[in-house]
């Protein structure tokens, strides 16, 4: 029995010429765990999580995925271990021109040649999980900001990954839409999926994470449970940056 963690990022640095955007990051997330990454704009949070599923090329460090190096890879295997890896951004960029239902089916009729009707009924009860199983004919400008992410969110996981990577996947939403969004995260999570979630929703953060970490300047100034972090901070960066979001 190993307790090698789902994921796992050792000092991972990166720049973009002279800016130092990681300098050194370590993230761990258990398997089934929940852990959001707070920060002020600019620390570095989008940069970490596009690292980790090599959407950008670390400087330095290792990114391990249940144990196994993956920093490294390339071409074929680096195309699977990215499927294992599902992430929902802050724009939802939904093909505008395709239903729901092709939204969602698309990259498994593509990438992994599921046949057509599977890829659907597959897609159906995905639809049906985020609350939108109504609107698999409708395309994407039909559907209100909210619904648009849960689509988003219904595509990812139409690849069956393992982790989830969430950022800011509510920031662009008007509040009233946000809920919705939340509410299907949480079931995620509540399911026993892995999940990375950066967000500016202190209270999911709070009641839904098992660990948070708050970055700032490429670094993560302070981690751990919600009820310490949030209530009872170690550094006086945490406590500033928390005084101006709660
Ligand atoms: P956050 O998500 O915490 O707001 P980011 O990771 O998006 O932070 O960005 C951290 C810093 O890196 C910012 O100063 C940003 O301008 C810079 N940055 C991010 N991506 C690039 C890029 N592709 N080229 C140059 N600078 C970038
Ligand atoms: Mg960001």
């Amino acid at each position: 029995m190993t307790h090698e963690p789902k994921l796992r990022v050792t000092g991972l640095h990166k720049s973009f010429g002279p800016s130092r955007v990681l300098c050194g990051v370590d993230l761990e997330v258990p398997a089934g765990a929940v852990v959001s990454i707070i920060g002020p704009s600019g620390s570095g949070k989008s940069t970490l999580l596009r690292c980790v599923n090599r959407l950008e090329e670390a400087d330095s460090g290792e990114i391990f995925l249940d144990g196994a190096c993956i920093t490294r890879l390339r071409g074929k295997s680096l195309d699977a271990v990215r499927r294992r890896i599902g992430m929902v951004f802050q724009q939802f960029n939904l093909f505008p021109h395709r239903t729901v239902l092709d939204n969602v089916t698309l990259a498994q009729r593509v990438v992994s040649g599921t046949p057509p009707a599977e890829a659907a009924e597959r897609a159906r009860a995905l639809l049906a999980r985020v609350g939108l199983q109504e609107k698999a004919d409708e395309h994407p400008a039909r559907l209100s900001g909210g619904q648009q992410q849960r689509v988003a969110i219904a595509r990812a996981l139409a690849m069956e990954p393992e982790v989830m990577l969430f950022d800011e996947v509510t920031s662009a939403l008007d509040p009233e839409l946000v809920t919705d969004v939340l509410d299907v995260m949480r079931r995620l999570a509540e399911g026993g999926m892995t999940m990375v979630v950066v967000t500016h929703e202190m209270s999911f953060a709070r009641d839904v994470s098992d660990d948070v970490l708050f970055m700032d300047g490429g670094v993560v100034v302070e981690r751990g449970d919600p009820a310490t972090v949030f209530t009872d901070p170690s550094h006086e960066r945490t406590r500033r940056f928390l005084d101006r979001v709660l």
